[in-house]
């Protein structure tokens, strides 16, 4: 079964006191395997010796991807905390986040599912263009929620990009949990295997040409408030967090320790600016909450 850190540790709003790192060292991965699931989605299988015996009790276990910038001088492998010392922040190497949709810590081997979404960014055009051979190096893996026994039931929600973590987790149900999945994809061309069971019940949601999140949110709070004991798992584009807060916490009183909720990305912004802005983002929602909280 998975477990998952303290509630303050995973709660993906709150703010976590700055820690004393260590340094971080890379681990390599080889591609193995390249298949297309759907015209956005791709799946990468990784051979990576590094992460065998490594415990990954989670759900959402991710990993940060290592990309070098254009115009640096240096290729894989490389010593990371050489880099950091010794370049100029511009010149690090970039890091993009990915779920591990399979891994295997015995064999040394994962799987990962990427959105290719266009020519824009590095992941993405990356695993569209990835083949058999292809060698990069990572940090992690992180990772903080699991479906824990305590819940009867869980929500899962989520677009393509949390869709990884969402099917770990119906792999992972307690025994006797039900679960309700939400998956918000392109349109109906854009549906994937996802784990089937007694008691899931998966929704599939269509933007049809919707902004993103949009229609996954309208989806949610029409289907109400489930009336067993349940978690939420709410991952995704961040332009739907506002919205699902406001469902969640305003309109419903859901305790906010039942809630893992974030933005896994934001439309119009690279990874790099989106952390980089991802606190004030979260402040100003949680101002508006406490404005309207105020009127009421
Ligand atoms: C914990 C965590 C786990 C994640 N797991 C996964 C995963 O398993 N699979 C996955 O695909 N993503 C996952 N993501 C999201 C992924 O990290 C971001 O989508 C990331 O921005 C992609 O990097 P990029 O280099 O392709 O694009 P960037 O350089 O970051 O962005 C370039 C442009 O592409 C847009 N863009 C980025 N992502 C998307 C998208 N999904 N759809 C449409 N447009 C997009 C941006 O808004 C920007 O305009 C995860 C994120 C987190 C925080």
């Amino acid at each position: 079964m998975a477990r998952r850190k303290s509630r303050k540790e995973a709660h993906s709003f709150m703010t976590t006191p700055e820690k004393k790192r260590k340094p971080r060292t890379a681990t390599e991965a080889t591609v193995t395997a390249v298949r297309r699931l759907t015209p956005d989605l791709v799946r990468i299988s990784f051979d990576s010796p590094g992460i065998k015996g490594r415990e990954l009790p989670f759900t959402d276990h991710y990993l940060k991807l290592l990309f070098v910038p254009e115009e640096a001088d240096y290729s894989w492998p490389y010593n990371l905390a050489e880099i950091k010392e010794s370049l100029p922040r511009n010149l690090h190497p970039v890091t993009r986040t990915y779920t591990f949709r399979h891994v295997d810590t015995a064999a040394g081997t994962f799987e990962v599912d990427f959105v290719t979404h266009g020519d824009e960014g590095l992941a993405g055009p990356w695993a569209k263009h990835a083949k058999e051979g292809d060698v990069i190096a990572f940090l992690g893996p992180g990772g903080a929620w699991g479906p824990e026994d305590t819940y009867e039931h869980f929500v899962l929600v989520g677009d393509e990009s949390a869709a990884p973590a969402i099917a770990r987790a119906l792999e992972e149900l307690p025994a006797g949990a039900t679960a309700a999945a939400y998956i918000e994809v392109a349109d109906e061309h854009s549906h994937f295997e996802m784990p089937e069971a007694a008691g899931v019940e998966l929704t599939w949601v269509h933007r049809d040409g919707a902004t993103h999140g949009h229609q996954l949110s309208e989806v949610v709070r029409g289907a109400g408030i489930p009336t067993q004991r349940t978690a939420w798992f709410v991952h995704g584009v961040a332009e739907m967090l506002k919205e699902m807060r406001r469902f969640l916490f305003f309109d419903n009183e859901v305790a906010k320790e039942d809630v893992s909720i974030s933005g896994y990305w934001r439309i119009g912004m690279t990874e790099d600016q989106w952390q980089a802005s991802k606190q004030d983002f979260n402040a100003e929602i949680e101002a508006a909450e406490e404005q309207l909280a105020a009127q009421h």
